[in-house]
């Protein structure tokens, strides 16, 4: 991202933090409880995102937030390789209770962090963050309606060795867990056949050194997803030469970083205003090429290869580099802000490959082509390696839930396992939009309860045939096909369906009743054995 953008979001950020808080923030801080009413699991844009929703809709309930790391933020704290940024607009990606006013729609790392944390510090979240607490264990009990959590905790910044660590138990009436979607100790990174010869350096993007000179330096990276769109421009500023090398092309959108129709809203309209009417322009937007990747994939396409096409050079091989098999939509879309990455290729310091690798050599990477591309520096941006609701154990009433047993309620609730919340947000639009109303939901689920005087909540679904089940999340993308056998499974119609459509999930999660498909109960109820609701062609597995 270029010094100009980043100056003018630091800019806007900073205004927005000393005019933009318009109520009072009541603070309850409860550093120390062992019992909370509610228990976050992680501090990143979710976890504090539904820890300021609880401040806003149910300001009388307390809660807590257990988070692994030494730090806030989550993915853009982890992630520091060169010219992380978000790919979906900010003006989604933001809050909805506290719109985003910079004036670009596409962000780099920094400023999303500190967005972040100055949200966490306006509503006084960040006192109730218990840092280095990694959740490893949560155990249902029926008897007492109450979650006891069992973490680790450890002075490590990345807790993942268990030898050396502290068990903290903690317990809660509800547990609400937003640990994000995949491991943060280990990217995926598959092993390259001669790797070991290499003279140079392997770095995976999840882990770069931050004393890593690229300077003059030539660079391959092994990728085609959201990582390596960003990284080969950014890396292209300073590196000899840079050389994307996919085994198959992704689809790539040039698209501007400062949207033109938000930055005249945002000169029109007051500052919160235009947020809001840039909000609902973007969600209008990307609800309605959605729509178009559903029903007309193939006018999609050509839309997207035009774009292409007249970003590059007359003659460029689009077809090879940049014309994926699949439709648009069935992998998340790669945005090249302002065209960076056709900009570099044009200018003659970054390329595309399109091969594979035949095995890594002490100067390089040996293609099955015959060709070589030299390099001094190998990125591996291979991807993510995909952990449901941070590796917890979760059991209830003594029995262990395996989540691929489970089904998805509202794409956040799991089938027999009760007041027990996750966040996933959206693939194919920000992950914020679908965070919000999960958020949102918890606090009047809670409200409800209350008003009825019930201590449990347990969605339990219907009985379905195996053909009628899904993958919850339905990208093709790798990391997802690698892990479909660990995440719940989702049923053919709501409330046992994401939708994927925001417009429809508001109305569900907002507006939509909150009893359909839920057992209210109060403790010592009879336990809700939780069972594989599969009518016929597979048996519970233990
Ligand atoms: C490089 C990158 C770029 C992305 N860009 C976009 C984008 O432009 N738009 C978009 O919509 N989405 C994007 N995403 C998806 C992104 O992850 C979400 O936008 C968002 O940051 C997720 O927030 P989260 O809080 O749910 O999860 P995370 O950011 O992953 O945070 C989860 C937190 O939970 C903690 N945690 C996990 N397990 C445990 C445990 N067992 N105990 C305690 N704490 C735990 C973690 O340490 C972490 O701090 C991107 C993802 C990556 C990796």
């Amino acid at each position: 991202m270029n010094g100009p953008i980043t100056h003018s979001i630091t800019h806007s950020i900073t205004h927005s933090i000393t005019h933009s808080i318009t109520r009072p923030i009541v603070t309850r801080s409860t550093p120390s409880a062992q019992h909370v009413d509610v228990l976050i699991v992680g501090a990143g844009l979710s976890g504090i995102g539904a820890a300021c929703h609880l401040r806003r809709e149910c300001p009388d309930r307390s809660f807590a937030i257990l988070e692994a790391r030494g730090a806030t933020g989550g993915t853009w704290d982890q992630f520091r390789y060169p010219g992380i940024r978000s790919d979906s607009d900010m003006f989604t990606l933001g809050y909805s209770f506290r719109p985003w006013t910079g004036a670009t729609s596409i962000a780099d790392g920094s400023s999303i962090l500190s967005y972040i944390r100055d949200t966490a510090g306006e509503y006084g979240i960040d006192r109730e963050v218990r840092f280095r607490h990694r959740v490893v264990a949560a155990r249902w009990s029926s008897a007492t309606a109450r979650w006891t959590v069992t973490a680790h905790r450890a002075d490590i910044h990345d807790d993942t060795d268990d030898t050396d660590h502290e068990t903290v138990t903690l317990t809660c009436s509800f547990l609400s867990v937003c640990s994000g979607y995949y491991r943060y100790d280990q990217g995926y990174r598959p092993e390259f056949p001669g790797e070991q010869t290499f003279a140079g350096t392997i770095v995976h993007p999840q882990h770069w050194p931050a004393d890593l000179d690229f300077t003059g330096k030539r660079a391959v990276v092994i990728g085609s997803g959201a990582t390596a769109v960003t990284l080969v421009p950014s890396m292209a500023d300073q590196a000899a030469q840079v050389t994307m090398l996919q085994r198959s092309p992704s689809y790539v959108a040039a698209l501007p970083a400062t949207d033109p129709i938000a930055t005249r809203l945002q000169r029109w309209l007051p500052r919160q205003a235009a947020s809001r009417a840039i909000r609902w322009k973007n969600v209008l937007f990307s609800t309605a090429i959605n729509e178009l990747s559903r029903h007309r994939p193939e006018m999609l396409k050509s839309m997207l290869r035009r774009n292409v096409v007249t970003a590059l050079p007359a003659g460029y091989d689009v077809d090879t580099h940049f014309a994926p098999t699949y439709n648009p939509w069935d992998q998340r879309l790669c945005v090249a802000p302002d065209g960076d990455l056709f900009r570099a290729i044009r200018s003659g310091t970054a390329d595309v490959v399109t091969d594979q690798i035949g095995e890594i050599t002490s100067s390089g990477v040996a293609l099955t082509s015959g060709r070589h591309l030299d390099a001094d520096i190998i990125v591996a941006a291979t991807g993510l390696n995909v952990l449901a609701i941070g590796g917890m154990a979760l059991t209830v009433d003594g029995q262990q839930i395996r989540l691929s047993d489970t089904l998805a309620y509202k794409g956040m609730m799991l089938s027999g396992v009760p007041n027990f919340a996750f966040t996933v947000g959206y693939t194919k639009a920000s992950w914020t939009l679908r965070a919000d109303l999960v958020a949102h939901y918890v606090c009047r689920l809670l409200r409800y309860m209350a008003d009825g005087g019930y201590q449990i909540a347990t969605p339990i679904a219907p009985e379905m045939g195996e053909r009628e089940l899904a993958p919850l999340i339905d990208l093709e993308a790798g990391y997802i096909r690698r892990s479909i056998e660990l995440l719940p499974r989702q049923g053919p119609s709501p409330p046992w369906r994401l939708q994927q459509n925001y417009l429809r999930d508001r109305r569900l999660m907002r507006h939509g009743p909150l009893t359909d498909d839920v057992r209210f109960g109060h403790a010592g109820d009879p336990p809700i054995l939780p069972r594989v609701p599969v009518a016929a062609g597979r048996e519970a597995r233990s």
